[in-house]
């Protein structure tokens, strides 16, 4: 009994700290905890990247809250006091968004999709702010929506130099949602990839902009970068046998709907259909999956082959 307490009582002091965790050489991450926001993680669902430059720190995502943020920039400070240069928002996605006021806050320059930029200034983003405020209570109270400084155009790409060290960002047609940008850092062939590559956890395929097809797309064209290291959104680093990971689930779910929809299968039948799946077993299934069969449902209407 006594054994459980502790082991309790090291869960609730230690269990959601964040640990900075060196993947090599001037790089760094945080890895967030599977699940939804709640009050036990604080939001804390998804995983943050931070690159040592010899001017300074370019930073993958900002992660859910100002809160969190704060914590991962001491945590980045700790290793080196040199300033935060850039923020590298790979989606509008609250765990990839919401706590870029705190690098602001730093002075860092906000890079993202042209989308970003647009979906901030039509109001649509504070929206579904107001929205998510309401859903995870209490959690996203300080959050302040920042806009990207520099944009991205969807399909174009360019390039940030710091000494030796070469970022190419680019703006992808919609697959996650209609503001995926990837980084490759040149000279490492680390590719980060936001919430595009998953390995052994169901992706989320059911924003409002996404395109399962045009995902499909994207991960043919992440193939072609020789990266050695895969860094997603959700995941301890991969490497490029994710993208098939995540290109045969996409793959799998898309042929699936279209063949019991050619057949006349209705929504609530087509659900069920899936039970018995080989994927039912992967972390965040009960969470994504069904949202994600709806989502190809709809879009097999609009999609002419
Ligand atoms: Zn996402």
């Amino acid at each position: 009994m006594k054994k459980v307490f502790l082991i309790l009582l090291i869960l609730i002091t230690f269990g959601f700290s964040m640990k900075l965790i060196k993947v090599e050489d001037n790089l760094y991450m945080v890895r967030g905890h599977d699940g939804l926001p709640s009050k036990e993680n604080k939001g804390f669902i998804s995983n943050a990247f931070a690159v040592l430059t010899n001017e300074g720190w370019v930073v993958i995502d900002s992660l859910t809250t100002p809160e969190l943020a704060r914590e991962f920039i001491k945590l980045i400070k700790k290793e080196s006091n040199k300033p935060i240069l850039y923020l590298i928002v790979t989606h509008y996605h609250l765990d990839h968004w919401y706590g870029a006021k705190a690098f602001k806050e730093k002075k860092a320059r906000i890079v993202g999709h042209k989308n970003l930029k647009e979906v901030y200034e039509s109001g649509e983003a504070e929206q579904v702010l107001e929205a998510q405020k309401q859903i995870f209570k209490g959690i996203l109270d300080n959050v302040e929506l920042i806009p990207p400084d520099i944009t991205v155009a969807e399909g174009k790409s360019f390039t940030i130099r710091i000494g030796k060290d070469e970022f190419e960002i680019k703006a992808m047609n919609p697959a996650h949602t209609n503001t995926d940008v990837i980084v490759y850092w040149k000279n490492r062939k680390v590719l980060f990839a936001g919430d595009l590559v998953y390995k052994d956890r169901i992706p989320f395929m059911g924003d409002r902009n996404a395109s399962s097809k045009g995902w499909l797309k994207a991960l043919e064209e992440l193939k072609k970068y020789d990266a050695k290291v895969i860094l997603g959104g959700h995941n301890y680093p991969l490497d490029k046998s994710a993208i098939d990971w995540t290109y045969n689930y996409i793959k799998f779910v898309r042929n699936t709907v279209k063949k019991l929809k050619d057949k006349g299968y209705f929504i609530d039948e087509i659900k069920q259909a899936f039970k018995g799946n080989p994927y039912e077993k992967v972390k965040m299934y009960g969470v994504f999956h069904n949202q994600n069969v709806y989502k190809v449902f709809n879009e097999l209407d609009l999609e002419l082959e």
